[in-house]
This record gives C-alpha cells, sequence and structure tokens, in this order.
C-alpha cells in the first residue's frame, strides 16, 4: 500500500483537527476525542472537509484516546469504544478515496518517574492499536512524541496489528530547536524507531515548516525509509488571549517544495493548518506536472 501511495510524488496528509473542532463548537478545554461519542457527526465533517481538500490519508480523532489520556479527562468508560469510533468516523469520511492512518499520540506519562511500568504502556497502546484496527484503520500514525522509549513502545505495540506504521516526535527544544523536550536528536530518533519497526519516521508541531528543513535534511541522511513532516503553520500569535497561526496556505506550500527537495514523502499540515493548505498542497503538488 506504501509503494502505490509513493509511486506518483509526495503523499498529501492531513492538516490540524482541534481547530477545526472548536470551529464546530468543542469548547476550549474539553476532550476532543470524547466526541467520536458524543458529536460523531461534527468530526466526520472535518474529516470529510480534509479529504474533500485533496487528502490521501486523513488521521483519526483519537490522538489523547490511550486509557491513561482518557482518564485523566475523566472518561471511566472503554477506550476501545472511542478508539474504534474515531478510526470508523475516519473511514466513513475517506469514502474510498483516502486511507486512514489512525492517530495514536503520548500518554503524557513520564516514564522516567517509574510511576507506570514500560510493559503497562505497552498494553495500553497495543490496545489502542487494535481497536482502531478494529475500527478499518489502514495504519497508524504514532505522533507529537518526544521521550524516544514511549515512540518505541507505541511503535511496536502499533507492529502487532500488522499495520504499516509512522513514528512523529516534536522538535521544539534547542537553540536550533532540533531536540525534542528529552532532548532526542533526528539521528537517534531515526536510529531507535527503525529498531522499534517504524514503516515511516518523520516529523510533526512544535515548530513553523522552516524549522522542518534541516531536520528532514537531517533525518534523510541517516535512513531510506519514507519521512513524513506536518509543520504548524507559522509560529503561534497571541490576540484577544486567543492563539493564532497566521501563516500563508502558499507560503507554507513554497517551503514545501524544499522538504521534498530535502527527501519528505509525506506532506500535511500540524497546529494552524486547515483544509485550505491541504488544498493547496493538492494543487501544487498533484495538479501541476
Ligand atoms: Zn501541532
Amino acid at each position: 500500500m506504501l509503494k502505490e501511495l509513493l509511486a506518483n510524488g509526495p503523499v498529501i496528509l492531513d492538516g490540524g483537527w482541534g481547530t477545526q473542532l472548536q470551529l464546530r463548537g468543542l469548547p476550549i478545554g474539553a476532550h476532543p476525542d470524547l466526541w467520536n461519542l458524543t458529536n460523531p457527526e461534527k468530526v466526520e465533517e472535518v474529516a470529510r472537509a480534509y479529504v474533500e481538500a485533496g487528502s490521501q490519508i486523513i488521521l483519526s480523532n483519537t490522538f489523547g484516546s490511550s486509557k491513561f489520556t482518557l482518564k485523566r479527562h475523566g472518561y471511566d468508560g472503554d477506550a476501545g469504544e472511542v478508539n474504534r469510533a474515531g478510526a470508523a468516523i475516519s473511514r466513513r469520511a475517506a469514502g474510498g478515496k483516502a486511507k486512514v492512518f489512525a492517530s495514536m499520540g503520548p500518554t503524557g506519562i513520564m516514564l522516567v518517574m517509574g510511576e507506570v511500568t514500560p510493559e503497562e504502556v505497552f498494553d495500553a497502546f497495543k490496545a489502542q492499536a487494535e481497536a482502531l484496527a478494529e475500527g478499518g484503520a489502514d495504519g497508524i500514525a504514532v505522533e507529537t512524541m518526544s521521550d524516544l522509549a514511549e515512540a518505541s513502545l507505541a511503535v511496536q505495540a502499533a507492529k502487532t496489528t500488522g499495520l504499516p506504521t509512522a513514528v512523529t516526535l516534536v522538535f521544539d527544544s534547542g537553540k536550533n530547536k532540533d531536540r525534542t523536550m528529552m532532548g532526542v536528536t533526528p539521528e537517534k530518533a531515526v536510529v531507535e524507531l527503525v529498531q522499534a519497526g517504524a514503516d515511516i519516521i518523520g516529523s510533526n508541531c512544535g515548530q513553523g515548516i522552516d524549522g522542518f528543513i534541516p531536520i528532514c535534511q537531517r533525518m534523510h541522511a541517516v535512513t531510506d525509509l519514507p519521512l513524513w513532516m506536518k509543520a504548524n503553520a507559522g509560529l503561534p500569535e497571541m490576540i484577544d488571549g486567543k492563539t493564532v497561526y497566521r501563516q500563508d496556505p502558499l507560503d507554507f506550500v513554497e517551503k514545501a517544495v524544499e522538504l521534498v527537495r530535502c527527501g519528505a514523502n509525506f506532506l500535511g499540515g500540524c497546529c494552524g493548518t486547515s483544509p485550505d493548505f491541504i488544498k493547496a498542497l493538492h494543487t501544487k503538488f498533484k495538479e501541476t506536472s
């Protein structure tokens, strides 16, 4: 499936979901993933907007649906239900026109603190990945990771489903923004995540697309695996107490061309990006030759 997708130039991913859900009434501070159960039609609208904009792969509204994350948001029900619903919503929206790589984000647990064992974290990710597969996911996207140990556990857990697995880290620290919060460099990430069994490696969130270019180059220098890049829409600004990203989609696309030159194979956006960004990426890479 990956080979087929990659045969015709960069694969277009989706953009941010949080802002899109807020536009549809998700209160700030509410846990978006619970909308898979309470407002599935709104979640499906977001997914469908990305498919219509030209995403070839969409994610799912399950970023915070490990049992640990759900519990922290006060959800005491079956985590499997939230995940199955999230994958199924994206699958419906994809309607055969796009693939679904279901999202798994960090648990929020600091493994180094030792409160929860690595086995427990692995089991939580495995249960999540299995539910996502049951919901119809074509692949798993482990994203927004800072801790390499947790990212590796998530990848290993995802791979037990047999689905292709992408994993992306947040490089937002160090004076060049080329380390994760836990100090992981792109090179070290590649070595360990390849070992964990990742099929696709990359970066998401944390900074604007300019900063993704050197990270992509450095990853490309140490691996032949396809690279997945989802940058934010520039730097956040505070306007009237709200976080706003103001990068123009066409400006984002210009930088994306450079990212592709540096080895990126999967292109989408993270915070502040919208279906307009995906439409612009699609126009650039899929409608002109
Ligand atoms: Zn983000």
